[in-house]
């Protein structure tokens, strides 16, 4: 379980100041946010540190403006956002060094309650340099002297997997790191049913790339008693077996570790269940004309898993208690090859007592789609940094906080 230092274990924060490592990495066109998922997300953490007197110093970064200050990528939309939920004004500076003389005397000044909310981290270039670069130290140092060298609380699950200035750099600085609620949770999620799964424990994988979840299928092979491979990657091991894929998706570099993984998942008595049939197409298209294959022809890919893998994958999930799924099924994105997506899906979210964890940035789209997102137990709010869990990786932005004594 988690054994890191959370802001529960945080005392005395009266008068206190406390920078907070936020993932207000959201949406925005023309000024506009379009989903405030992650700002929601990271309300139970501000309102908890304002509960107890405490001076907030807000900080993230904002898509990837590589050390510009790019107007379009600047926080202010979020402080306006966070001022509404608030109920109180959210301070700001458009500075475009984010520690710049401004904002260093507006956190000087602050009161207990106040929250101030620093520029795009990203607006510094050392932001993403952190051990590489002299210059990150020293940015590290003046983020983490905003708060007087004091408290630090990382509450950004989805840049937990980088070390970067503002979330691993600055705890070098501070007296105490903790980690926020939001990452508590995930990482509770998550480590829980890597770590200590309740039984049966069945793993489903998709997607387009073999060799973005090289790792993963070798973890979680470790791990569980079922592991389910649908979507483009599951091509890969198709073809290695002998089949027939026609110009479906394919990595013929990763054939031999199609068949090493077919291999461990043997020897060590994990039920690995691939596709049996297929919808192919021979356009990449939603309108394209739809023909279910076990073996597909050579002008004809495969986009989404058949009926009677669907029947296939459902009963291999029947009486799972805990299932971690990162990855659609097909091309969910065309609504004519998202029924394999959604009948796994369905199947999912109708479990009985079972702990159900969606991880990844596509699988979480197609679930909330779908509209199945409040029937999952938990729904991971980083993509990458999820994957790097589940391929048993310490992940450098919890690892930083204090240790709970
Ligand atoms: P990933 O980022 O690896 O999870 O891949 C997600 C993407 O995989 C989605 O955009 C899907 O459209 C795509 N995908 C899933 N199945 C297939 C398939 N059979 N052929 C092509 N792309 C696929």
């Amino acid at each position: 379980m988690l054994n890191k230092k959370t802001i529960d274990d945080l005392k005395n924060l009266k008068d206190q100041k406390v920078l907070v490592r936020c993932d207000f990495n959201v949406p925005i066109q023309n000024g506009v946010i379009q989903n405030y998922n992650r700002i929601d997300g990271a309300l139970p953490t501000i309102k908890k540190l304002l509960d107890q007197g405490a001076k907030l110093i807000l900080c993230s970064h904002l898509g990837k403006p590589k050390g510009e200050a790019l107007p379009e990528l600047s926080l202010a939309p979020v402080a306006k956002a966070l001022s509404e939920r608030l109920g109180r004004k959210v301070l700001f500076v458009s500075d475009p060094q984010v520690t710049g003389a401004e904002t260093r005397a507006l956190a000087k000044t602050l009161k207990a309650g106040d929250v101030l909310l620093l520029e795009n981290t990203r607006y510094r270039a050392e932001e993403t340099k952190y051990g590489k670069d002299e210059r990150a130290e020293e940015y590290a140092k003046e983020l983490a002297s905003l708060c007087d060298n004091g408290i630090f609380v990382d509450d950004a699950f989805g840049t937990a997997h980088r070390a970067h200035c503002s979330n691993v750099g600055v705890t070098k600085y501070c007296r105490e790191n903790a980690v926020g609620y939001l990452m508590e949770k995930e990482i509770r999620f998550l480590g829980q049913a890597v770590e200590n799964p309740v039984r049966p424990f069945v793993a489903i994988l998709g997607g387009a790339k073999v060799s973005d979840k090289l790792n993963v299928i070798s973890n979680l092979l470790e791990k569980v008693d079922t592991l389910i491979i649908g979507g483009g990657m599951a091509y890969t091991f198709k073809k290695a077996e002998g089949h027939r894929i026609g110009k479906s998706l394919c990595e013929d570099d990763k054939l031999d570790y199609a068949l090493d993984m077919e291999k461990k998942a043997k020897e060590r008595g994990v039920k690995l269940i691939l596709p049996i049939d297929n919808v192919a197409a021979k356009e990449f298209s939603n309108d394209a004309e739809r023909r279910v294959f076990e073996e597909i022809p050579d002008d004809w890919e495969g986009m989404d898993i058949g009926p009677k893998s669907i029947a296939r994958f459902c009963a291999a999930l029947e009486g799972a208690r805990t299932v971690v799924w990162n990855g659609p099924m097909g091309v969910f994105e065309f609504e004519n090859f998202a029924v394999g997506t959604l009948e796994v899906c369905k199947a999912v979210a109708g479990l009985k007592d079972a702990t159900t964890v969606v991880g990844g940035g596509d699988s979480v789209s197609a679930v909330k789609r779908l509209g199945f997102a409040d029937q999952m137990t938990h729904i991971s709010t980083g993509g990458g940094a999820s994957l790097e869990f589940l391929e048993g990786k310490e992940l450098p932005g919890v690892a930083a906080a204090d240790d709970r004594q």
